[in-house]
């Protein structure tokens, strides 16, 4: 890859950096397919995708990287081809799955992107990254406004700042202008490669408002009594988790898997490498996520499947 123009604006010594770092990317959405896109783009060359996810028609408005021909399939597996068309000596290693408490040292890398659109998997990364003082970004979009804040081992964590919110919402049920989130990706990537080859990242939380026009800049500090700053990793042990786990704002559910299916029950399943999609069901080696308008349903579909 000829990367002069870049190297004119950074220098020779900050695009070696870039080109060493390992980043991983955690949700391969509008913001996770763009982000991963500008930094192979930008001489990454060691990335780490997670996601659990299969394009869908709604994902064509806002995630570049996808076409109505990739319909149906995993997104991390055409995110894969999609880098490596860029740049083929990119080392992309790509997780199909939803990250929890049981495998997330699959993010151990120099940094750590937040491109999901839910608040469960942040919690879990910011415990993550504190206990083995990683630094990670925080991005969000959701209408037309979006936020991106850079996670230090040593200033406010997650938790400090957002604790008391349980959910910002979700793109599912609020929507989002693609404006927004490929202007929140560029941020993102922005304070990534700043923080990679060591230049002043932000402090601030950043705050983007597409109506108004606005891009603010918010003061946060650390919060005396945050539990995650005391050392306590509760989530890394998955404290809260329930059988059926909520994840984003009643629309997905998640479910442990038995050590046995009924295979009779799944036949005509699309198989995924380990990974198998019947219906609204996508079967993991451990858990089950399962699509549906509320908890009751997703229930009704899991006793039907796998049993009770
Ligand atoms: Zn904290």
């Amino acid at each position: 890859m000829d990367l002069s123009r870049q190297e004119l604006v950074i220098g020779k010594d900050a695009q070696k950096k870039l080109e060493n770092a390992k980043i991983a990317i955690v949700g391969i959405g509008a913001l996770g397919s763009l982000t991963a896109e500008l930094l192979v783009r930008s001489g990454v060359k060691h990335l780490i995708l997670i996601d659990r996810d299969f394009i869908e028609g709604s994902n064509l408005q806002r995630q570049h990287m996808f076409l109505a021909s990739d319909i149906g399939k995993p997104k991390v597996e055409v995110a894969k081809k999609f880098l490596n068309g860029i740049n083929k000596k990119a080392k992309v290693k790509c997780y199909f799955d939803n990250l929890d408490h049981k495998n997330i040292d699959i993010i151990d890398s120099d940094l750590v992107l937040d491109c999901t659109d839910n608040m469960q998997t942040r919690f879990l990364v910011n415990d993550y990254c504190k206990k083995n003082k990683i630094k990670w970004i925080f991005s969000s979009a959701i209408k037309g406004q979006g936020y991106v804040y850079n996670v230090s081992p040593k200033g406010p964590c997650f938790n400090c700042i957002f604790e008391s919110l349980q959910s910002p919402g979700t793109c599912e049920s609020f929507g989002v202008l693609n404006t927004v989130t490929s202007m929140i990706s560029s941020i993102q990537v922005n304070e990534a490669i700043k923080i990679i080859i060591n230049k002043n990242p932000e402090k601030d939380l950043i705050y983007l408002d597409v109506d108004k026009n606005d891009i603010l800049k918010i003061k946060v500090n650390n919060k005396n009594s945050c539990s995650v700053c005391s050392g306590e990793y509760k989530r890394l042990n998955g404290g809260g988790d329930l059988h059926a786990v909520n994840l984003c704002m009643g629309s997905s559910y998640l479910f442990d898997k038995p050590k046995k299916v009924k295979k009779r029950n799944f036949i005509g399943a699309k198989k995924f490498g380990k990974v198998f999609k019947y219906k609204e069901m996508t079967v993991f080696k451990d858990k089950i996520l399962i699509k549906a308008k509320s908890e009751r349903e997703a229930k009704n579909l899991y006793s039907k499947y796998i049993g009770n």
